[in-house]
Parts: C-alpha cells; structure tokens; sequence
C-alpha cells in the first residue's frame, strides 16, 4: 500500500524510453492489437495485459486496466466502511436501551480494515520525517488513486490527495552524495518502522490501559488497540515485501523491494542520482502547476547533463505550460527527431508538438497538428491527453462532431481538473462550432470553476463573443 521513489519519477506522462531503430526498407502490414474491453486498436501489443478471461487470454489496455484497479480498490474501501456501519447499526439496534453496555466482538475486522487505511499516514510521514533528518528534499506526498481532490504546498513540499484511499506515496532525493546509501536506507526503513512502532505501541495499550478505563468492560477498549495493531502488522509486513506497485504515476517499488536493492545490488553511479534528482524534483513542479520552478531545475539539469531526454522532454513541457509554445515546439521536434521508433515515447512528443501547434493558433500550424495528433492516437488511443489533443484539433479542422467523442472519453479519465478544464473548454469550442450556444455557454462556466487559469478559457470566450453580441 505504499511506496517511495528515491529518485527517477519520469517526467509528465513520459513512457520508457526505447532504444530507435531504424524503420524497415519495406513497410509491412501493421498489426494492431485490440483492447477486448473498449475496443481501441494500437500497433504497440507490448503495452496491454493479457488477462484469463472465459473466452480464453483477452487483452486489456493500459486506461482499461487502471480503471479496473481503481474500482477494485473504491470497492475494498466501500466495504470496510460499509461493514463498519452495518456491524455498528446491528450493534445498536439488537442491544435493549436500557443496557448500558453494548457487545462490540464483531467491530474488531471492520475496524482492522478501516485502521489498514488509517495507517498509511503515519507511515507516509515517518518517511517524510525520516528524508528531513537525513537531509533529503521530500518533493510530495501523494495518497490514494483516481481524481486528485485536494493539493497543497507545505514548505515546499506537494501533497495531494486522490479520491479512492489504498496508496501512499513519499517521492524525494538529494543531490549530497556522502553516505548517500545509508541515509536513502533511513529514508525508506522509517515507513515501515513506524507501523512496527504503531504496532507494539496499540499492543501495549492492549494489555495496560484496560486497567485503567474499563471499569469493568475490557473488551471495548482492547477493540480499539488489537484492530490497531493487526492493521500495523500487515502494513509493516506487506510494505516490506519485495515488489512492483501501481501507483497514479506508474509502476513503482515497494520499500522492501527499494531496501533490498539499497543493501546488496550495485549503488546507481553519483551521476545516475544526481539526473534522477533533477528529473523527479522538475516533474513534481511541473505536475503541481509551478513552469517556473520546473523550467528552472530542467535547465539547471540540463547544464550538468545536456544530452539527458528526460530533462529536455521536462522543459519542453514547463515552456508550454508557461505559454512558451514555441520554445516547446522546438525541442518537442529536436526530441521526435532522435526518437522515430513507434512506441509511447514518440506518442507522447508528437501529442505534445501538435498541442503547441493547437496553441500557437495559425493556420500554418493546423496541418502539422492534424498530422501529429493522428498519429499519437494510432499509437496510444487510450491516453486521456492524446484522445483530448486529437479531439481538438478535429474540432480546428471544421470536424466537431468527429472530435467530441474524443473529447468526452478524455473527460472521463482525466484525473487533474486543469485537464479537465482544458478538455471542458475544448468540448465549449466543440458545441459553439455545432451551434449549441447555450451548451457551450454552460461548459465555459463549468471550466471557470474547475480552473480560472485554464488557457483556453480565452478562446471559448472569443468563440462565444459573437453570439453574446447578436442576442443582446
Ligand atoms: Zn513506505
Ligand atoms: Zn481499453
């Protein structure tokens, strides 16, 4: 249930990198792989999962397969509250009024799931804790899956919260290299140590603090403290347990998996760690909304390591984002350039290429918007960001009606609401060009509550201006 990464969080939606290779003399027929769940076609197969199905192997997508992810662990979540409330209700309503003390036996495994979730706290910020003093920069603390409901920045530090509980993520690094090994071991050791801590603690409580509140029924207090320290238990054993775990940002290693490695594989080379911290600590910038300080740490990056793709693919994003399209566009060419493999890397800067062109907003750019965003979504049709860009540059190019489906499955799935702002405003453009006014109107209002700063709230405005001026 939770994770840190000691460093190499890849930059905004930016898959493994593949080794190019050059494209064959002859082309061949290209053989598509089809998620069996919604039906998008890709010629990259390695990117789905195959699952046992009754029908045999069937092939899942990887948006197909988060969200299968994300409902399975709403709906862990949605049962220990739900058992909670039901075995409380029974509680009440079986016990006579008149008694004053009420059997609770049967609260203990609700509550044991509720304190699983619970624990994950303090777990998270013993390893925030834990960076502090051994003097490694916490970039974020991240819980849960899903929609991101709530962001801060705590001393420098991003914490967000997702809407389906189960994950906890501390992300940090340093870039002081003396005893490195042994403070990044302190780093992820204090998570589970504070479940272990937890854990005695409850257990002690268990067995001393009766004595003094029960006056004459034990069992409720120990209700509390044995849930407690079984739900402590299991964290500090599975979290140890080495091995992959999905979070939002990708696969990632439990601290287990991260100890091990710490302790007996090869330390990663001094350079290795230091463009790992210049691209976590650019990433979390540049997802918590700050092109700035994104664009400061990729140059300052790149000055110690210009060739790093990573970095560049970081700034060409933190210029867009700062409205620099241009500037982005150049290195998204100089990167697609280096990068002529099909796979998710090149999906990804052609995705980026043809939103500068949908933002530098000429008609000389349209063309090449029209071809890099065709081609990202033949690569990778389930990515929320490629169905958005390939729905509104349908949208430019006079085709409304072809982008809008984009659009909507875009809206499902995008999980930051500036992205679902973008794509709400994308959809306003969408229902002006078919003559829906009102629609649009109502979409441009929605888009303003999710981001004021959105940057395309000014278009859907110059797109509806006209109509506003001729009906009043
Ligand atoms: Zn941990
Ligand atoms: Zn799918």
């Amino acid at each position: 249930m939770c994770e840190e990464s000691s460093g190499s969080v890849r930059s905004p939606a930016m898959p493994e990198v593949v080794v190019a290779v050059d494209p064959p003399p002859t082309a061949p027929e290209v053989v598509t792989t089809r998620c069996d769940k919604c039906g998008v076609r890709s010629p990259l197969s390695s990117l789905f999962t195959l699952v046992k199905a009754s029908s045999g192997l069937s092939s899942i997508c990887p948006a197909c397969k988060r969200r299968a992810r994300n409902r399975f662990h709403l709906v862990l979540a949605l049962f220990a509250v739900g058992m909670t409330l039901a075995f409380f209700t029974a509680t009440v309503a079986t016990s006579s009024p008149d008694e004053r003390t009420y059997s609770w036996d049967g609260m203990w495994f609700p509550l044991f799931l509720l304190f699983q979730y619970v624990s994950i706290v303090p777990h998270e910020l013993a390893h925030a804790l834990g960076a502090r003093l051994m003097g490694i920069e916490v970039f974020q603390i991240s819980l849960g899956y899903g929609r991101v409901i709530a962001t801060w920045r705590v001393r420098g530090v991003v914490i967000e919260i997702r809407a389906i509980p189960g994950i906890g993520v501390v992300r940090g690094a340093t870039l002081r290299m003396n005893g490195w090994q042994w403070r990044m071991i302190a780093f992820i050791a204090a998570g589970p140590l504070a479940n272990a801590a937890l854990c005695v603690a409850a257990l002690w409580a268990a067995g001393e603090l009766p004595h003094h509140w029960d006056g004459g029924h034990g069992s409720e207090v120990d209700l509390l403290w044995l849930p407690l320290a079984l739900a402590n238990g299991v964290l500090f054993v599975t979290s140890l347990i080495p091995r992959s775990v999905e979070t939002p940002a990708g696969t990632a290693q439990s601290d287990g998996s991260q100890l091990r490695s710490l302790l007996f594989k090869p330390i990663a080379s001094p350079e290795l760690r230091r463009v790992a911290y210049f691209q976590s600590r650019g990433t979390i910038l540049y997802a918590a909304g700050d092109a700035d300080a994104a664009t400061e740490i990729a140059t300052q990056g790149l000055q110690e390591f210009p060739g790093d793709v990573s970095l560049q693919w970081l700034l060409a994003n933190a210029h867009q984002d700062a409205g620099e399209y241009a500037a982005g566009r150049e290195i998204m060419l100089r990167l697609l350039e280096a990068q002529p493999a099909a796979g998710a890397p090149r999906a990804a800067m052609l995705n980026a290429l043809a939103w500068a062109d949908l933002m530098l907003d000429t008609p000389e750019r349209l063309e090449e918007a029209d071809r890099a965003s065709a081609e990202a979504y033949a690569l990778t049709p389930w990515e929320a960001s490629v169905q958005s860009t390939r729905g509104l540059a349908l949208v430019e190019l006079g085709n409304a009606a072809a982008g809008m489906p984009l659009l909507r499955r875009a809206l499902r799935d995008a999980e930051r609401w500036e992205h679902r702002a973008v794509v709400t405003c994308s959809l306003a453009i969408a229902e002006s060009r078919l003559g829906r006014t009102k629609v649009a109107r109502g979409l441009w209002a929605k888009a303003r509550r999710l981001d004021r700063k959105c940057e395309l709230l000014p278009r859907v405005e110059r797109e509806l201006r006209p109509v506003t001026l001729a009906t009043s």
